[in-house]
């Protein structure tokens, strides 16, 4: 497929890079092929790409042989992804539109990968949405998503390190969460001020009896005092006192070194 080059693309449509829309382009076609080869073999699969900008991820993804839905909320963006359309007869459906007020189930009547490289609060908006509720498995296969590197780090930390906190216990109760590749701030146009990486998560089978909401709670309290003792930030959460001791929890622990296990189960226990 003999596509102009992204640099031409975004001359040609005058797309210069928005800052209040967290614009960052990635421009290096082998970068973005390595990116979409990440959630595996996508041909015929259905993805939702978020943020597609100019399209180079966007292609990326077509040429694996994806059937890609995008959510584009910059208007001046559309006709280069028309182009794109109209080079991959059939595979590309664009949405113009704020992906946070956009429901996927409206959009897929089967199962489909996500893969996006996002502005950071929007990203971690839609990520915590993704992964929280009761329903489980999701509607999604994968998440592959760009994320500012210490956020990522956040999201894939393992107990008894400082970056392990609510965001790790939610992406990793019920899912496998890896940093699937680092990227570095010089692959992006205009280059942002920190590096990134891309976290890749499928979901597992769920731990039976255990409220999402529950964890959700236990997570918070245990982590919105994180320098305390179990004993006092778990407080003020009826029962949850109870738990540790029937689970044998040395409430003089702090909350970064219980396992996902440990939450899980003081969940269980308060889940009933
Ligand atoms: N995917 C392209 C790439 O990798 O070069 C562009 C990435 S750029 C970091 C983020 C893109 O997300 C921009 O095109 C921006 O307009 C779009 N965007 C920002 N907020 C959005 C939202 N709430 N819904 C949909 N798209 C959004």
């Amino acid at each position: 497929m003999n596509l102009p080059p992204l640099r031409e693309v975004i001359a040609a449509h005058g797309l210069s890079a928005s800052k209040a829309l967290g614009q960052n382009f990635l421009l290096d076609e082998q970068l973005l092929d390595r990116i979409a080869a990440i959630p595996g073999n996508l041909r015929d699969r259905a993805v939702l790409e978020i943020g597609p900008g100019p399209g180079g991820l966007t292609r990326a993804l077509l040429r694996t042989g994806a059937r890609v839905t995008a959510i584009e909320m910059d208007r001046r963006c559309l006709p280069a992804l028309a182009e794109l359309e109209a080079a991959f007869p059939g595979q590309l459906r664009v949405i113009e539109g704020d992906a946070l007020a956009v429901d996927p189930a409206s959009l897929f009547d089967r199962p489909y990968a996500v893969v996006a490289n996002l502005p950071y609060n929007v990203g971690t908006a839609l990520f915590t949405g993704w992964l929280s509720g009761e329903s489980w498995p999701p509607a999604w296969t994968s998440l592959t998503l760009m994320f500012q590197q210490e956020v990522a780090q956040r999201i894939v930390a393992q107990p008894g390190t400082p970056a392990y906190g609510r965001l790790a216990v939610l992406a990793q109760w019920r899912s496998a969460a890896k940093l699937a590749m680092k990227v570095h701030r010089s692959a992006f146009t205009p280059p942002p001020k920190v590096m990134s990486a891309i976290v890749h998560v499928t979901p597992e089978e769920i731990p039976a009896g255990v409220s999402a909401k529950v964890l959700e709670r236990v997570t918070e309290a245990a982590f919105g005092q994180r320098r305390k003792m179990l004993r006092q930030s778990l407080k003020g959460l009826p029962g949850a006192l109870e738990a540790l001791e029937t689970l044998g929890i040395d409430p003089q622990r702090r909350a970064e070194t219980l396992s996902i296990a440990e939450f899980v189960g003081i969940a269980r226990v308060l889940t009933g």
